[in-house]
């Protein structure tokens, strides 16, 4: 019964790609289909142009027999394989008119230490760019998933509400998103140079991984906890004893000292066995990008600190109906909340401008990245 199942499942699935990839298919009762596929099609799955598949356990004669053990699921995904991968979408909704952009930045914007103004409002086209990545956590125990990002070329931008309406939009292909880019695109910022994007992106992607991994290292750190207090209580134990007998003189006291040496040797060597035990290793594989091209209400805001000042751009996307939230110069987080540093006016998010746990100084990690200015603490 299992196996009918997984035959009527193969040449169902069977039967999808080849109508998808532009062929003809009819089903056959009990288990066969008879199918035209297109050229390149029966070239990639190395069939002929026209003739039957069968999928049960009988073979029937003059068909190509389909099961899971061939090597027809490599022949499958070798078809489909880069398939939705990569593409290029334009959101082709128009935009409607704002009425009050003040209050949209308003709104929008949370600076922490500094002031804001609005300057300007125009309209532009910008570019996205989103990536989806598998992570894998293992220590003693193992935590996947994916995790997501969309970065605005144009200002920084990293928007995480928009994915979900973008990829539902392109995975529905409604009216609103078609393929391949717009004919004019006046304004369309460049692609950024790769070392600029591998940056953000491993940023982005290190930040959003931590987050989803806070309650797997909450509990990790709980066992560890748990494990040590067992080791301390049971070697205490042990040396208490040890002592008692010394103070007793129910032994030689040479041998007890001995045995107390050695009893914190063996702790010394369970605590580096735990370090070991839950050594964490992350590991993070790209499986999806996807340009998306999209007309944008474009807002420039004067942010003003002390007596420097700098303008910013923020776009308001159709899809998501309020400001895309301010970037963040270090980790590209998507809060609203941020901080302006003194030294370049950076806009970071309040844990990239938070106090170093050495000299308690509040520093901007988009200043110095790799240690603190002040006591160098990594
Ligand atoms: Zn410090
Ligand atoms: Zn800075």
């Amino acid at each position: 019964m299992a196996d009918k199942q997984s035959s009527n499942l193969l040449r169902h699935f069977v039967a999808t790609v080849l109508d998808l990839e532009g062929g003809a298919v009819e089903p056959v009762e009990p288990q066969a289909l008879e199918y035209a596929a297109p050229a390149d099609v029966s070239r990639a799955l190395g069939i002929a142009e026209f003739g039957s598949l069968s999928f049960g356990s009988e073979i029937i004669p003059g068909s190509t027999h389909v099961s899971f053990e061939s090597d027809w699921i490599d022949r499958l995904s070798r078809l489909v394989a880069n398939r939705g991968v990569t593409g290029t979408f334009t959101i082709d909704s128009t935009l409607p008119p704002i009425s009050d952009p003040a209050r949209v930045v308003e709104r929008g914007i949370t600076l922490n230490n500094a002031v804001y103004r609005l300057v300007d409002t125009n309209t532009s086209w910008t570019r996205y760019l989103y990536f989806a990545f598998r992570y894998t956590a293992v220590s003693d125990e193992q935590r996947d998933g994916i995790t997501q990002v969309i970065i605005n070329m144009a200002t920084s931008s990293t928007p995480d509400d928009l994915i979900a309406p973008v990829l539902d939009a392109i995975y529905r292909m409604g009216g609103e998103v078609r393929t391949g880019r717009p004919d004019a695109a006046p304004g369309l910022p460049a692609l950024w140079p790769k070392d600029r994007l591998t940056k953000a992106v491993h940023r982005a992607v290190s930040a959003r991984v931590q987050d989803k991994l806070r309650q797997f290292l909450r509990g990790m750190l709980r066992r560890i906890a748990r494990d040590q207090k067992r080791l301390i209580d049971y070697y205490e134990e042990l040396r208490q004893e040890s002592l008692a007998r010394i103070i007793r003189q129910k032994s030689d006291e040479e041998r007890e000292r001995t045995r107390i040496d050695s009893i914190i040797r063996e702790y010394r060597a369970k605590v580096a066995d735990l370090s070991q035990k839950y050594k964490m290793t992350v590991q993070v594989d790209p499986i999806q990008t996807i340009e998306v091209i999209s007309q944008v209400h474009r807002f420039k805001v004067l942010i003003r600190r002390r007596k420097a000042e700098r303008t910013v751009d923020l776009d308001w996307n159709p899809f998501l109906k309020r400001l895309e939230p301010p970037p963040c110069d270090y980790n590209f987080t998507s809060g609203t909340t941020r901080v302006v540093c003194d030294d370049a006016l950076h806009l970071v998010s309040p844990e990239a401008h938070a106090a170093c746990p050495g000299c308690g100084k509040e520093y901007c990690r988009a200043c110095a990245p790799s240690k603190c200015p002040r006591c160098g603490r990594a």
